[in-house]
C-alpha cells in the first residue's frame, strides 16, 4: 500500500461538518474580517480614517464624523482601525458579507438596522440540489482564484455540498465573476453571461467585481459588476475566503439566511 494511502487513513477524515450546524471548524478563526464600528464617539474634524482609506469606502459628515462606511468598496486592510484615535473603528472577525442588495452592504449613520426579512423564494427548486458554476477572471490579481481553489482541497470539499465548477457556460447555472471587470474582459463576459441557459445567476467575487476595488475607474480598469449584469450574490472581501465563499453560494441557493443587512450584522 503506497505510503500516502496509509497516512491518509491514519489521519482520518479531514473535511470540515461546517456549515452543517453541528458546531463544525470553519477554517477562519482569528482571521480579520471587515472593520466594526463601534459605541465610541469620533473625534470632532478627525477626518483620519477616510484619509486612510484606500478605496473611498468611508464618508464623513461636516463634522468631520463618520457617516457611512460601504462594506461593498472594503478591502479589510485595517488601515481605518490603525488610523482612528477614538476607537470608532474596530478590527472585526465578521468575513461572511454576501447579500442579494448592493444597498445593503452600506452601513449609514442615519439609517438604522432594516429587520431581517424572510426572504421570498427566487431561487428554483432545480438549483438546491446541485449547482454548477462558470468561473470568469474579468481582471483579478488572482488573490480571489487562489481562494476558489481552495474550495475544492480536501478540508473545504465543495463537491459534498453538491457544488461544482464546469468549464462550459452552456452546462453552468451561476456566473461567478472575479476581478474589476476591465474594458477588455467586458465582451468576453457579456459572451459567456448569453451562453448560459436560463435560469442562470450572477455573483460578484470580491471587491473588484463588487465595485472595482483598489484600481476602480482608471483608463483601463471599471467598477465591477454594477450595470454590467444582473448581480444576485455580492459578496465583498480582497480576498473573501473559502468560507465566506461558500456561505455567499449556500446564500444564493437558500441554504443560508442573509447576515447583513444595512451594513451590519444580524445573527441568525
Ligand atoms: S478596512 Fe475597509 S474601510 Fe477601512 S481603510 Fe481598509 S478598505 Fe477602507
Ligand atoms: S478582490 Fe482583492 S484579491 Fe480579489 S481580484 Fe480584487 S484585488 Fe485581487
Amino acid at each position: 500500500m503506497p505510503l500516502w494511502t496509509l497516512r491518509g487513513l491514519a489521519q482520518g477524515i479531514a473535511t470540515t461538518r461546517w456549515p452543517d450546524g453541528s458546531g463544525g471548524d470553519d477554517g477562519q478563526q482569528g482571521g480579520y474580517g471587515m472593520p466594526r464600528i463601534g459605541a465610541e464617539q469620533c473625534l470632532d474634524d478627525c477626518r483620519a480614517c477616510a484619509e486612510a482609506c484606500p478605496t473611498k469606502a468611508i464618508r464623513l459628515d461636516t463634522r468631520g464624523h463618520l457617516a457611512e462606511l460601504d462594506y461593498g468598496r472594503c478591502i479589510a486592510c485595517q488601515l481605518c482601525v490603525e488610523a482612528c484615535p477614538a476607537g470608532t473603528l474596530q478590527s472585526g472577525h465578521e468575513w461572511a458579507f454576501g447579500v442579494r442588495e448592493r444597498a445593503d452592504l452600506r452601513w449609514s449613520l442615519d439609517t438604522d438596522t432594516p429587520p431581517a426579512q424572510a426572504l421570498a423564494s427566487r431561487i428554483e427548486s432545480s438549483f438546491r440540489g446541485s449547482l454548477h458554476i462558470r468561473h470568469v477572471d474579468a481582471g483579478s490579481c488572482n488573490g480571489c482564484e487562489s481562494e476558489l481553489q481552495a474550495l475544492g482541497n480536501p478540508f473545504y470539499n465543495l463537491h459534498r455540498l453538491g457544488i461544482f465548477f464546469t468549464p462550459s457556460p452552456r452546462a453552468a447555472d451561476l456566473l461567478l465573476v472575479t476581478g474589476m471587470v476591465t474594458a477588455a474582459m467586458r465582451e468576453p463576459l457579456q459572451a459567456t453571461w448569453e451562453a448560459m441557459p436560463e435560469p442562470r445567476r450572477v455573483l460578484a467575487c470580491g471587491t473588484c467585481a463588487v465595485c472595482g476595488g483598489v484600481s476602480a475607474d482608471t483608463y483601463a480598469s471599471g467598477h465591477g459588476l454594477e450595470g454590467v449584469l444582473p448581480v444576485d450574490v455580492w459578496l465583498p472581501g480582497c480576498p473573501p475566503n473559502p468560507a465566506a465563499i461558500i456561505d455567499a453560494l449556500l446564500l444564493l441557493l437558500e441554504r443560508k439566511p442573509q447576515r447583513i443587512h444595512g451594513g451590519r450584522v444580524h445573527a441568525p
